[in-house]
């Protein structure tokens, strides 16, 4: 085939392939549907849990799954009042709070969210888990795993997924995941996301704790508190978001709009929002 239609066509998939994220509007690429991931995805998850100790602390776990829940309906209230429900219709919800004394929380496709024991130490309010949770709540309803799946398979397999590749695109969905998902040996230890990634599921935690009645200001504080030090050892959620400047002052400088616009008051739910 001629080389410049074989780019125009691949221009055309792209475009094709592409989606928008949700309260930012921005545009990713996604040359995988969100059952090809989660398949993939859910395996390793399961994965994980079956070797995970889930917590005992049972005061904490229910924390996690109130702000968790909280968020998850502010989430979902937001993507149905703006006709983006089909976006999450094939998530189910997981919060789980698990025994493992390192600072750190992660997502999973699919709203599978895990917090670590530790990471409760270094939050002081349920605004404060709502940072966290609000931040890994947005990863996944971002897509940031298909997203970046999508992107490792545009470089490993390039024009060819016109062909070979997208004739056999379940196994390469499947090798691009166990690459993702960095598994294996060590479950729950992804690849970081990206910079862009990290950035936009600040602003868009922001703005789904916001929703949800908790203080977004608390992003700021959290974020800086986290930078400030944990001890002697830097926190393993730190490896993974680095809380440089060009962050903290992305975090500032979204702010103030989040809040006005996003932040009711009145509508405070850390302490009365219940959930069945
Ligand atoms: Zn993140």
């Amino acid at each position: 085939m001629n080389k410049n239609v074989l780019l125009l066509i691949l221009a055309a998939l792209l475009l094709s392939s592409c989606s928008s994220v949700p309260i930012t509007g921005r545009k990713q690429l996604s040359l995988i549907s969100d059952a090809e991931v989660l398949s993939s995805s859910l395996t390793q998850y399961k994965g994980y849990m079956a070797q995970a100790t889930v917590s005992g602390n049972k005061v904490q776990s229910e924390m996690v799954t109130r702000v968790g829940k909280a968020l998850a309906v502010a989430t979902e209230t937001y993507l149905k009042n703006n006709g983006m429900e089909s976006d999450i219709q094939n998530y189910a919800w997981e919060f789980s709070l698990v025994a493992n004394t390192e600072v750190n929380a992660f997502c999973m496709p699919g709203g599978k969210i895990v917090v670590y024991e530790g990471l409760m130490k270094m939050v002081s309010s349920e605004d404060e888990l709502a940072v966290v949770i609000g931040h890994e709540v947005a990863h996944a309803v971002a897509k940031h795993s298909n997203e970046r799946m999508s992107q490792q398979i545009l470089a490993q397999y390039g024009s060819n997924i016109l062909n070979s590749a997208l004739a056999n695109k379940s196994a390469a969905v499947q090798s691009v995941a166990g690459q993702v998902f960095g598994l294996g040996a060590q479950y729950g230890v992804m690849l970081p996301f990206s910079r862009k990634q990290e950035n936009e599921a600040d602003y868009m935690g922001m703005v789904l704790m916001s929703m949800a009645g908790y203080n977004p200001d608390m992003a700021l504080t959290f974020w800086q508190k986290m930078s400030a030090g944990g001890g002697a050892s830097v926190p393993e959620l730190l490896s993974t978001h680095p809380s440089d400047e060009t962050r903290i002052n992305n975090i500032k400088k979204n702010l103030p709009k989040i809040k006005q616009t996003y932040y009711k008051k009145s509508s405070s739910s850390s302490a009365t929002f219940h959930i069945g």
